[in-house]
């Protein structure tokens, strides 16, 4: 893990791309063979693979009390340090340096020094950790972990653990690097790393000549294509014309079926397996006659009306729901796109390379609407030609009461975890922002006891930090505010007066009238009358919009307000000739 981290340290100190990609291929050329699968997979930030559900599951307070501990400082001591970096990972190694500093050489007298840890050692501990039964056990297995390593390899364990690696490797530059390292092609490591739904076997895959062997299995989820924010219609016509297509974006949460035989089961987009939340889609599915993977919004509905969100919102999380709940919200699958379909019992066919027209014409012909009880149904497609008919079928879209539209080019294949412009979403009227909260206060009046006011950010996609944007009162109800208070208590970094800056891990949809430019915050934008919308629980940080999002609306905004100053007569001005 020593060489590891000293990669991610050279990897994170250069903003050349080009230098990024050597530096990380040579590591991958030399490093220990059974290390590569997991080495590569630490460079994507995450402690597993992305198809693997499992998750460490240490919070920030469980990493701070141990980290404490083994550097002997108490938590204000590693509070501070937290200050001064705004990074858990770089703290812990500061607190950790300095002991090591003040007790020359770090070595536990009372027996042999234990030898650093290796890369399929630390996975091997992040197993241990995650099946350790409760916070005491991982706690201990965590700590175990930490006294074997040196600063620097425990600041990106740590890193790794919180989810907060930011060495500015994203995975297109991680498969260019595999690619190098084994001289093959970016194009068919990428291919494969779509099938697999896991770079590390990709890795393996390139340096053992076998990427055309890479396939797509069922009940291993994959990352699902993402849509970017678009308001005008006729630049989205410009950009993806001359025909597109528009689908009503439905208010629910978007769930990945993945069916064969007799089994079927469901992925959030987390890629979690939420089956047991939705025994009835899982039975209805089961009894279908083909075998593959759907990708589609599972919403509340009842006698052939959408309910609003905060009915499904009931459902969220609940395992094994009553059947008074079950009746009382009932849910519907509303599938957009296929991404694997075979006979039952059949080879099933991969389907993510195909167009959007194609995807579409094989998942019409699966008579879905037609399974008993009504359970299934396909999203409503129209195809648009022109910027003023986009803006109709907008506003008929907001009339059922949807969020706006899903805008996407017919021509386009699925990339899986992709935000692209082969689909865009169009929300318009209410400009929203999902933000991470980053601190919370202590309400007034009749929020005095509870911890409702939040200070939120956004992600600067330069640097990968979180940089603030706003401050709002929470608009959630009593029982969210009273059910997140409890959770910031449990995860709250430090405390500085009133405020408390908290783990960056829980997402709010953020309304508001304008964004202006200002030094007020870190992100150098504040909101005008910033109301938050709702609770994101099934978006984690790595899903926040983005200081590039932020740029795009406010200069739409401003292009809005010229507008409208320009529209109206201006006095003084001169008249045209
Ligand atoms: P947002 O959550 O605002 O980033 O918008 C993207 C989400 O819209 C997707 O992840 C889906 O959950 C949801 N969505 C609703 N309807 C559709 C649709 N017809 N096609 C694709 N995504 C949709």
């Amino acid at each position: 893990m020593r060489r590891w981290s000293q990669v991610a340290e050279r990897i994170a100190a250069t903003t050349r791309t080009s230098e990024k990609s050597r530096v990380l291929a040579e590591y991958l050329r030399d490093v220990e063979p059974d290390a590569l699968r997991d080495a590569v997979i630490f460079f994507t930030g995450r402690a597993f693979a992305e198809s693997d559900a499992r998750s460490a599951g240490l919070g920030w307070a469980t990493i701070a009390n141990a980290v404490a501990r083994v550097a002997g400082v108490d938590r204000a001591q590693l509070a501070a340090a937290y200050d001064r970096h705004s990074d858990l990972g770089l703290a812990v190694g500061d607190v950790l340096a300095a002991r090591d500093g003040a007790v020359a050489p770090p070595r536990d007298p009372s027996g042999p020094p234990e030898s650093p840890p290796s890369v399929p050692e630390v996975t091997a501990a992040f197993a241990a950790i995650e099946a350790a039964p409760g916070p005491a056990a991982k706690s201990a297995a965590f700590e175990a972990l930490l006294r074997r390593c040196d600063p620097r390899s425990a600041t990106y364990i740590v890193k790794i653990l919180a989810g907060e690696l930011r060495i500015g490797l994203r995975d297109g530059l991680l498969q260019a690097a595999i690619a190098r390292a084994f001289g093959r092609s970016t194009g068919d490591v990428a291919n494969a790393a779509m099938l697999t739904g896991d770079i590390g076997e990709t890795a393996v895959l390139a340096r053992e000549d076998q990427l055309g062997a890479a396939s797509l299995r069922l009940f291993r989820p994959l990352r699902f294509m993402l849509a970017s924010p678009a308001e005008d219609a006729a630049e989205i016509m410009a950009r993806l014309g001359p025909v597109v297509w528009t689908e009503d974006k439905y208010d629910g949460i978007r769930v990945q079926l993945h069916r064969r035989g007799a089994e079927a089961r469901l992925f959030s987009r987390d890629l979690h397996d939420v089956s047991g939340q939705f025994p009835e889609v899982v039975s209805s599915a089961a009894q279908l006659d083909w075998d593959g993977i759907l990708d589609g919004e599972l919403l509340a509905y009842r006698d052939g009306v959408v309910l609003p969100f905060l009915a499904l919102q009931r459902r969220l999380g609940r395992k094994e729901p009553s059947a008074g709940l079950r009746n009382e919200v009932p849910v519907a699958y509303v599938a957009f796109d296929v991404l694997a379909l075979g006979p039952r019992g059949g080879d099933v066919e991969p389907l993510l390379g195909r167009p959007l027209s194609e995807r579409r014409a094989r998942l019409e012909a699966l008579g879905l609407a037609a399974a008993e009880p009504v359970r299934f149904a396909l999203s409503r497609l129209v195809r648009v030609r022109s910027a003023d008919e986009l803006e109709e079928v907008f506003t008929a879209a907001r009339e059922r009461r949807n969020e706006g539209l899903m805008v996407k080019d017919p021509t386009s294949i699925y990339a899986p975890g992709r935000r692209g412009f082969g689909w865009l979403k169009m929300k318009k009227a209410l400009a929203t922002l999902d933000c991470v909260v980053v601190g919370v206060e202590l309400g007034h009046g009749k929020r005095h006891g509870v911890l409702s006011d939040y200070t939120f950010a956004v992600r600067d996609d330069a640097t990968g930090a979180l940089v603030t944007i706003g401050k709002a009162y929470s608009g959630l109800t009593d029982a969210e505010i009273a059910e997140r208070t409890r959770w910031f208590e449990e995860h709250t970094l430090a405390r500085h007066g009133r405020y408390r800056s908290v783990e960056p891990s829980v997402v709010v949809e953020v309304a508001f009238d304008v964004i202006m430019r200002s030094g007020r915050h870190r992100s150098g934008f504040t909101l005008r009358f910033p109301r938050i919308a709702r609770l994101r629980l099934d978006k984690t940080a790595v899903d926040c919009d983005t200081l590039a999002t932020v740029e795009v609306l406010w200069r739409e905004l401003q292009h809005g307000a010229e507008h409208l100053v320009t529209r109206g007569a201006r006095p003084g001005s001169p008249s045209e000739p």
